[in-house]
């Protein structure tokens, strides 16, 4: 090991700084964040550090210490209790000269890209403080270090921070509790890895920390679960959020329907119960009523459940009434949204849904037939300037396609299908209103699928990125 990572507190602490210009501020502003007090030498001093000086002062906080000179070893010896050197100046010998200086007085000493004549180096960081990381590549592979962080800074939830002081602020007494190291450990992991996280993740600080004083106090062991309503995406797993992927490892039960794809059903913890509760059209295998009634058991039971759906839960996704039975029952449940499949499928067939040009507004419609008809408002449909999108319209697409050319869009207007949207199996099928149902049969789609009627649809000429080849026109 080259280097050891150490966590340094600075507060109060005096910092030299050589070089006044955007490599240096960069470094006072870290400096600055730990709270240590700061000096530079500099000839000169580059605008947005004289800027964030001036409202450092403004807003009471201490200001730098700044003085304009050109850098003599008496400005190390003038400052007292010195805990690091930072050379940040473009002069690579004078760098090199004071970094010298400053480890002949056995004080710490970055010379900045220069690890070899630095005696600690400045990591890359992903600050959730309390909670940091620090990465580091020893100056050997910066760019790797940068992608590293971008990594990690998506993998750590921004209310990580929250986490991290309320569990510090209960620290004391959880130790008073538990003597026993193993104890506390299983303690602070069901906190860490269920809903009193969850809560502190969603901000709700209060809630987190009631549950977290009631798990202290109560001397059961009974545990409410939990309930996550998690939109899943219309397929491609890239397309689900932090929070979903995040909770879909946690789950200890997993609910999921028929739009869930496969590629997203694999990101669920291993070792959860997956339990298939879909419907297909005309065949309904679990009732709703079941469904609403199997996420108020298991959760009963303690388990953290994951009601994963396909696109967004609240759009087509009777979510509403699954967390209505939940609140009624008094149980915790959050809700996760998802890319729902009008998103989703435009995104990825290159169909803006709307437009400058073409379309000032959108309308998302459930498009399946009851006892063979649609009962839409068509008048309001066929209005200039808007893009529809039909839900679950396959079944009555010819009906959507006669329906609005009677109602007076033009028989012209373009008209696209999309199936099995977002994932490697998509296919877009274009046509226009007279057109689209029959190049639709003829070459036997089958469902998930999308319509969207419009004149946006055109634009997929020009603007279809994916999957390409595979483009049926
Ligand atoms: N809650 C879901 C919609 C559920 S209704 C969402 O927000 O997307 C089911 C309908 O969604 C399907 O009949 C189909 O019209 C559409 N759909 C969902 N995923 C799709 C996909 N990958 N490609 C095309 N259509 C999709």
């Amino acid at each position: 090991m080259d280097y050891l990572p150490l966590f340094h507190n600075l507060k109060g602490r005096n910092i030299l700084v050589i070089g006044g210009g955007e490599i240096a501020l960069r470094k006072v502003r870290l400096v600055q964040e730990a709270s240590a007090i700061i000096t530079i030498v500099a000839k000169d001093f580059c605008p947005d550090l004289l800027e964030m000086n001036a409202r450092d002062k403004e807003h009471g906080c201490n200001g730098l210490n700044l003085i304009t000179a050109s850098y003599e070893h008496q400005h190390m010896l003038d400052l007292p209790n010195i805990v690091m050197v930072i050379a940040a100046t473009n002069d690579r010998d004078l760098n090199r000269l004071v970094s010298e200086h400053a480890q002949n007085a056995n004080i710490l000493s970055n010379v900045v890209d220069d690890p070899k004549f630095s005696t600690v180096i400045f990591p890359s960081i992903v600050d959730r403080s309390p909670i940091q990381i620090a990465i580091s590549s020893g100056g050997d592979a910066p760019v790797l270090v940068r992608l590293l962080r971008t990594r990690f800074e998506a993998l750590l939830p921004a209310g990580m921070s929250k986490l991290g002081s309320l569990a510090g602020s209960f620290r004391e007494r959880v130790k008073a509790k538990f003597s026993n190291g193993a104890d506390r450990k299983a303690f602070w992991e069901e906190v860490f890895y269920g809903p009193i996280a969850e809560q502190a993740y969603a901000n709700n600080l209060d809630e987190a920390e009631r549950l977290l004083a009631h798990k202290l106090e109560s001397t059961d062991e009974f545990k409410t679960g939990e309930v996550y309503l998690v939109g899943g995406g219309p397929g491609d797993p890239d397309l689900l959020t932090f929070k979903a992927l995040r909770l879909m490892q946690q789950a200890d039960i997993v609910l999921y329907d028929r739009l869930v794809s496969p590629e997203v059903l694999n990101l669920v913890r291993r070792d959860a119960t997956r339990i298939y509760v879909g419907k297909t059209a005309g065949d309904h295998p679990v009732t709703q009523d079941n469904i609403n009634q199997k996420l108020v058991d298991y959760a009963l039971e303690g388990n953290r459940v994951v009601r994963l759906k396909g696109g967004d839960p609240f759009i087509f996704g009777r979510g509403g009434e699954e967390i209505e039975t939940l609140a009624e029952h008094g149980i915790p449940f959050q809700v996760v949204p998802g890319i729902t499949a009008a998103s989703g499928c435009a995104s990825y067939a290159g169909i803006p849904l709307t437009h400058r040009d073409h379309a000032q507004s959108v309308r998302f419609i459930a498009g399946h037939l009851r006892s063979g008809k649609m009962d839409l408002n068509w008048p309001e449909l066929v209005q200039p300037n808007q893009t529809l999108v039909f839900y679950m319209g396959l079944n009555g697409m010819e009906t959507i396609c006669e329906q609005l050319k009677q109602h007076g869009l033009d028989a012209q207007t373009p008209a696209a299908l999309i199936e099995k949207g977002t994932t490697d199996r998509q296919q877009v099928f274009i046509g226009d209103l007279n057109s689209l149902p029959e190049i639709v049969r003829s070459a036997g789609a089958k469902a998930p699928t999308l319509i969207i009627v419009g004149h946006v649809v055109s634009l997929h000429d020009k603007l279809a990125w994916f999957n390409v080849t595979e483009t049926t026109q």
